[in-house]
């Protein structure tokens, strides 16, 4: 994950409000994923239930994460595939490239995977001579316009229909110019066409893995355009790339995951293509890898073992808490200058690249709590992101205004007659004609800009419990 400088995301985020074509692409997230999984939820009465269990599973493997990594590459490797432990970004994009190398291969097509953004997978994989083709629409979309994923399960959410025509038109230049490409149906198959022949003539299919099951061995994969299944079975070889955390202890597990997964994501009760798979292709069978191999990438994670910060380990990826965030709902994913956005990003990135350079990430929050309602593996993402705002003013990763403000607040919070005397003035101060309107009261600035302060009413806090209490 490239480091962005301090400043980025109100800079970013800016940007985003001011444009209407994003701010139009971005209804799609309440419309479609929000009431899709408020229905399928709602259409299932044990769903609390399910998520007590989903997040009671991963807390099992989190605590026991080593004998479960060594039950995994165990069962895999008796199944013909080969598992790499990489300890972090450079690691796990060298021991792909030596895959890729050894296959003699030119042209590696790819599923969507997240942890392969965040290693920087593609622009190395070019670097060393591949030539790396993303097969999941929105990713085929963004690697055709250049561009980061702006959502961890929409990664195009942010283009709308027009634009990706004209994406099509720029890239596809050996297609008719007249073609007509106006509905969604044009462009998909369009897409299909040109990608059908890249899975054809493969040499490497790279995936990720939504889980990975330990006592067995198996890896989960969980589309809606079944790309991944064509990039698995096609090639001669099979990389499997997947973050350590992504381990599951049975299929018993894997199906509670699965139950979870699609409900909260994409609001559908499951995924139209969900497979399972192991290893190489065995005698008889007719599809399938000569070779398998699982990179299985740390970058951060071990060390977040033991800390108050474990509980996002249990992250499955679903997407839900971004969707339900008002903020992400507004600026999309691109401000946050991440692989991970959202809620979910706005703690992961700080933990895996370093709170220095995503000070303001975990501030990118209006705490309303949304999020933790709808996890399905119940992470206390506002909890977390508080303990990361304590940890970045501690470090004094904050602005200087910001911790002036806190400085004197605290100050005056251990001295409550001043604190009262403090209210007393800021209150007849809003009270001043025009005052409510003044559009840059200290250390208010940000929420005086675009509103006025209501005058207040009656006495202070203090002054009305007293009240009330007779004192
Ligand atoms: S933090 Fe929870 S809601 Fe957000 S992506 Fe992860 S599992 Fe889904």
């Amino acid at each position: 994950m490239s480091a962005p400088t301090r400043s980025h995301f109100v800079r970013d985020a800016r940007g985003a409000l001011a444009d209407t074509k994003l701010r139009a692409a971005l209804l799609n997230i309440k419309t479609m994923f929000r009431n899709g999984r408020a229905r399928q939820v709602a259409a299932v009465p044990e769903f609390e239930e399910l998520r007590d269990a989903g997040a009671a599973l991963k807390r099992e493997v989190i605590d026991n994460l080593d004998a479960y990594l060594a039950r995994f590459a165990a069962e895999a490797e008796s199944r013909g595939a080969k598992v790499h432990f990489c300890a972090d970004a450079k690691d796990a994009r060298e021991t792909i490239a030596a895959i890729c190398r050894e296959q003699g291969a030119k042209l590696v097509t790819k599923g969507k995977s997240m942890v392969t953004e965040e290693i920087g997978l593609n622009p190395y994989l070019v670097e060393q001579g591949f030539t790396p083709v993303e097969t999941d629409l929105g990713e085929y979309i963004i690697q055709l316009r250049d561009e980061p994923p702006s959502h961890i399960i929409a990664p195009a959410v942010h283009v709308k229909k027009e634009q990706v025509a004209e994406t099509f038109r720029a890239a596809h230049a050996e297609l008719p110019p007249e073609r007509d490409l106006s509905t969604h149906d044009a462009l998909l198959a369009e897409a299909r066409a040109e990608l059908r022949a890249r899975f054809l003539s493969a040499d490497v299919g790279i995936t990720g893995a939504n889980m990975l099951v330990a006592e067995t061995g198996q890896m989960v994969l969980v589309t809606n355009e079944g790309n991944g299944d064509l990039t698995q079975t096609l090639p001669k070889c099979h990389v499997i790339v997947a973050s350590i955390e992504k381990l599951v202890p049975s299929l018993d597990d894997a199906a509670t995951v699965l139950r979870l997964l699609g409900r909260s994501a994409t609001g559908q009760h499951a995924s139209s293509y969900t497979t399972l798979s192991v290893g190489t292709r065995r005698e008889g069978e007719v599809d399938g890898p000569e070779t398998c191999h699982v990179v299985l990438v740390d970058n951060g994670r071990s060390a977040m073992l033991g800390t108050p910060f474990e509980d996002m380990l249990r992250c499955i990826r679903c997407g839900a808490c971004i969707n339900h965030c008002p903020v992400f709902v507004n600026v999309g994913g691109h401000a946050y200058g991440a692989v991970y956005v959202g809620p979910m990003g706005s703690v992961l990135t700080p933990l895996l690249r370093g709170l220095e350079s995503s000070a303001e990430l975990p501030f990118a929050c209006t705490m309303c709590g949304r999020c933790a309602e709808v996890c399905p593996m119940e992470i206390p993402l506002p909890d977390l992101l508080r303990r990361l705002r304590f940890e970045a003013h501690d470090h004094a990763y904050t602005s200087k205004t910001s911790r002036l403000g806190l400085a004197v607040w605290t100050f005056l919070g251990e001295r409550p007659k001043l604190m009262r005397l403090a209210a007393r003035l800021g209150g007849a101060m809003m009270r001043l004609p025009g005052a409510g309107a003044l559009r840059r009261w200290p250390l208010a600035g940000a929420w005086t800009a675009a509103r006025d302060l209501p005058v207040p009413e009656g006495g202070g806090f203090v002054a009305r419990a007293n009240a009330k209490n007779g004192d």
